[in-house]
């Protein structure tokens, strides 16, 4: 059997070439010389034996959402995952296995029906796949880790088309890179998860204020957070109208009064919303204003520390608007040298954002999102791996990190075959 044989390609004017084609950010439309559909995990081996074999660039999809648009090659072969979306739980086990191309939909709505969860991101179309393996922060996070934190085992197909393990006991030094090195060592077909027991309840608390009173409202806001159980997700966000700083409240036990009557005591509030919902509906509840037609661009730090200083920078021109969620908790109770992942120690991670229809508006937008972060660079202590838009690796991993990283990927991926990506280059 060759390897086509195994694969379901599409090409350019098949039905459904368009659709697959298609991902989060609008500005994206390039034009793959054929996608494969893959269906299991020898499907994806014999995809990147193919691609290899016909000299076509490989890219990787799994829920589309890169801000880039890495999933999809001009030219080249995308290798879809999106059929390999199955999410099966053992509860007693309070373990879930994963396929490489499922939602953070397919894990949530599956472990719910135990009451269970790991963490993941605050949008159900964005994929398992991108998210862990260059992180993963979400709601739980600070109670449980990372998603990458809670990830057992990965099932890998190598640059080679060979599948492989990696835990902490099979080939350790992998899966090290595989918890935030994102997919430069091989495309991950199965994730095992460690699952918790959260109930499946949730609050999301918000407190408006007008942008005249931002300046001690963030300030109280950040001093406060110091002190936050870590069911609490401290969040903020802000325009040139108003500033929204508020909690997203997971786990038990699920009383958040005390700290709701911490947030009363920042000032007279224009409105005040304590929003008691399901989990999964948390989960969702952003799948809308996110959703897929829109133009995108957005840039991110890590902030280590919020000095006063930084606060009248974020508010010296906020037209375009931000938003901060905060890390901590038992992100940072992983020690840095543990996983690929890095920066650990972050206090806050700042997004701006931009959403615009018209292509003609695409310059405007961009630029203003990129001054407006620039401005913030000075109080930056890095970057988010998975929010990087256009940036050094180097803001994701400090130079021992990328150091090994570097070693990894010259013993995994020596041609850099796995390079539509945030790319770490092999050596030599
Ligand atoms: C609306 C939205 C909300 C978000 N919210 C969060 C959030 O709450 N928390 C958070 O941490 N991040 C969040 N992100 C960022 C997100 O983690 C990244 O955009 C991530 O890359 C998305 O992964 P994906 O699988 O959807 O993307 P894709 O574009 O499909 O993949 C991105 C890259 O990931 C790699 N990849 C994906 N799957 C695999 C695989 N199975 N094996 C090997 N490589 C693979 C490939 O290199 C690919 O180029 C959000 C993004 C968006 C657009």
């Amino acid at each position: 059997m060759t390897a086509t044989e195994t694969l379901t390609l599409l090409h350019p004017g098949d039905a459904g070439y368009d659709e697959a084609r298609t991902v989060w950010n609008a500005m994206v439309d390039r034009h793959p010389a054929a996608i494969a559909r893959c269906r299991s995990t020898a499907e994806v081996a014999a995809a990147v034996r193919y691609a290899r074999a016909n000299q076509l660039e490989i890219a990787v999809r799994c829920g589309g959402h890169s801000i880039a648009g890495l999933a999809v090659p001009e030219g080249g072969l995308m290798i879809d995952l999106t059929p390999m979306g199955a999410v099966e739980v053992d509860p007693g086990a309070k373990v879930a296995r994963v396929q490489g191309g499922a939602l953070l939909g397919d894990l949530d709505r599956e472990a719910q029906k135990y009451g269970l969860a790991t963490t993941a991101g605050n949008v159900s179309h964005t994929g398992v796949g991108g998210l862990t393996l260059g992180g993963g922060m979400g709601w739980l996070a600070r109670q449980f880790g990372l998603a990458c934190d809670n990830v057992i085992s990965y099932e890998l197909v190598t640059a080679d088309g060979e599948v492989v393990t990696a835990s902490a006991t099979e080939n350790p030094h992998l899966f090290w890179g595989l918890r935030g090195g994102g997919g430069n060592f091989g495309i991950v077909t199965e994730f095992e998860f460690r699952l918790h027991h959260i109930g499946t309840r949730a609050i999301v608390a918000a407190f408006t204020y007008p942008i005249a009173d931002a300046f001690p409202v963030l300030r109280a806001w950040r001093d406060l957070n110091a002190s936050a159980p870590r069911q609490a997700t401290f969040t903020a966000s802000l325009n040139a109208e108003q500033v929204t700083v508020g909690f997203v409240w997971v786990g038990e036990p699920g009383n958040p009064d005390a700290l709701l009557e911490a947030f009363r005591a920042f000032g007279t509030a224009t409105s005040e919303t304590v929003e008691e919902l399901s989990y999964l509906t948390l989960q969702t509840r952003e799948d809308s204003i996110q959703g897929h037609r829109y133009r995108r661009y957005w840039k991110g730090h890590y902030f280590k520390a919020l000095p006063d200083d930084a606060i009248r920078a974020l508010l010296r021109n906020p037209g375009i608007g931000a938003s901060l969620q905060a890390y901590g908790g038992a992100i940072s109770d992983v020690p840095d040298d543990d996983s690929a992942f890095s920066h650990r120690d972050t206090l806050f991670e700042f997004v701006t954002a931009a959403r615009w229809e018209d292509p003609a508006d695409d310059e405007d937008r961009i630029a203003t999102v990129r001054a407006y972060a620039a401005t913030l660079e000075q109080y930056a202590g890095g970057a988010y791996f998975n929010m990087m838009n256009g940036d050094s690796i180097g803001r994701a991993f400090p130079p021992a990190k990328l150091a090994r990283l570097t070693t990894l990927k010259t013993i995994w991926d020596q041609t850099n075959v796995f390079h539509l990506n945030q790319n770490i280059k092999p050596a030599g």
